[in-house]
């Protein structure tokens, strides 16, 4: 059967994947007028009772992109955060969240991840790019292209093939395929690359306005030995929880273990009874429950980001542990950093070469790669601090981070925040017209990287031995 589009003459971008970064990418390329196809291995906005967390720099895409507005009307900006030990003694009471609305002019909000994305793909206009139930099974690529096969027996002719189809991502294990037949060890290093030491419920549960949990617009942490939980109520009359366990042992993917209802629930006996906030805990917020899922949590960067004709975008490529909330904000870095390389480059030469294109391929990964690398390593770092993995780990969240000030806290991160990039071919929200006159920053520094882990949960304190040079001229 002939690949359909293969005649059109015009540029076309193959997505495999149509969660966060598949939809966003969807919505870029139809902002700058880039043909694409777009293929769904299930629904686009499935309830798994996930939540998302967007950060203000991702605020400034969505606001590019033209879908902040809808997310905005469905949200409550998080405005305080407790944290709590086991007995439900607060050992820390944080306003951090309101000082960096302050100093971002956008806050940090936390919403149903399936309602997101009803968002984005609600703002596609052309809705027949977008393919559900459609898995890709293969690509081969010729001299001039990508041709994509599909589990339903069709094939799809592109330029290029974007891999956005997540942890478990069949891009990068058939891209590892073809690699190894001239490397045997960077395949295996790319199919090896992630590691999981934590497992994860993550779920919605009723948040009964007559008797909440917690009130809207509030964060509770809770910090055990070896465990931790966090709720969030950013959305009227629903609460967002998390309950991070240590794995007896780490696992690498492709052996990270699955999980099923089974597997929560037994989980949910071991640790229900625990307290997460006031009066409250696991097993009220598991009853509660709209819908929650067990995961592990997989952490790692891949080596090698690109083949030939095929480039991988967000968790397919760079997995994050979840507590500080920033793969997903990470991910939405990545487009912005891909499509300001890309889409001049269409505008110059709507037919470019291989060469021009893995030029692209290349810039995308040497701004996105070290931002990656921290996220990464500072994500798991506040998993292990929240979970407290180590005595100075518990001394840290205990004695020294309550003392830190919110100011620092809320500066530390707007830094970090700032580092973000933004959609170069599209116009800046008024409130931002000042940064076309800044070039973007380039790269990170030793104290961005600083900066990245203390986002929000404020781990200041753990690298503050460390690093105490960049901390200090932050004054
Ligand atoms: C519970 C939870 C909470 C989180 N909270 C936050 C947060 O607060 N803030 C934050 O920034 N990040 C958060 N994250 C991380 C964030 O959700 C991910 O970084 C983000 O979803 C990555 O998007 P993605 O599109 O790369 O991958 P995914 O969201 O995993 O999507 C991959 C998509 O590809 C599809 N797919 C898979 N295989 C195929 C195939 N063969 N063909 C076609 N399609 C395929 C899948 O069905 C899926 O829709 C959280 C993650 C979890 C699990």
């Amino acid at each position: 059967m002939a690949p359909s589009n293969q005649d059109s003459g015009q540029f076309k971008i193959l997505i495999a994947g149509g969660s966060l970064v598949g939809l966003g990418l969807a919505l870029a390329f139809e902002r700058a007028g880039i043909d694409y196809e777009l293929f769904e291995k299930g629904d686009f906005a499935p309830q798994l009772g996930a939540s998302i967390g967007i950060h203000p720099h991702t605020i400034r895409i969505l606001q590019q992109l033209g879908v902040w507005r809808d997310i905005e009307k469905q949200v409550i900006p998080l405005q305080h955060r407790k944290h709590y030990d086991g007995k439900g003694h607060c050992f820390e009471d944080s306003h951090v969240l309101v000082e960096i609305e302050q100093i971002l002019r956008r806050p940090i909000i936390f919403m149903e991840r399936c309602k997101a994305l009803e968002v984005l793909q609600s703002h596609v206009k052309d809705k027949s790019k977008l393919h559900a139930h459609t898995a890709v099974v293969g690509y081969e690529e010729t001299a001039d292209g990508v041709i994509l096969s599909t589990q339903d027996g069709k094939q799809h002719h592109g330029d290029i093939l974007i891999g956005a189809d997540g942890i478990h991502s069949n891009v990068r294990k058939l891209m590892a395929e073809k690699i190894s037949a001239k490397d045997q060890i960077l395949a295996k290093q790319i199919n090896d690359a992630f590691t999981s030491e934590y497992n994860c419920i993550f779920a919605v549960s009723r948040n009964d306005p007559e008797n909440q949990f917690l009130p809207d617009a509030m964060v509770h942490n809770v910090y055990y030995d070896g465990f931790s939980a966090v709720t969030a109520a950013g959305v009227h009359g629903l609460v967002f929880w998390f309950l991070f366990v240590k794995n007896s042992e780490l696992t690498t993917t492709p052996n990270c273990p699955r999980f099923g209802d089974k597997d929560a629930e037994a989980c949910i006996q071991m640790y229900g009874s625990s307290l997460v906030g006031p009066g409250y805990t696991v097993k009220d917020l598991w009853d509660a429950r709209v819908k929650a899922t067990m995961v592990p949590l997989e952490e790692g960067v891949i080596s090698q980001w690109c083949h030939s004709r095929v480039v991988l975008m967000g968790d397919s490529v760079h997995k994050a542990t979840i507590n500080p909330g920033l793969g997903g904000n990470l991910a939405y870095e990545g487009i912005a950093r891909f499509t300001n390389g890309l889409v001049p480059l269409l505008k110059a030469n709507p037919k470019p070469s291989l060469e021009e294109l893995t030029e692209v391929f290349n810039q995308y990964i040497t701004g996105q790669m070290p931002r990656a690398k921290t996220v990464v390593d500072l994500s798991g770092q506040i998993t292990r601090y929240e979970a407290q993995d180590s005595w100075i780990l518990k001394f840290a969240a205990r004695h020294i981070v309550p003392w830190v000030s919110d100011g620092l806290k809320a500066k530390l991160y707007a830094s970090f925040s700032k580092g973000g990039p933004w959609l170069e071919y599209l116009p800046l929200p008024t409130m931002d017209l000042d940064l076309a006159q800044v070039p973007a920053e380039p790269s990170w520094s030793i104290s961005s990287k600083l900066i990245a882990g203390t986002a929000v949960v404020g781990v200041a304190a753990i690298f503050w031995q460390k690093f105490r040079g960049p901390i200090d001229s932050l004054f």
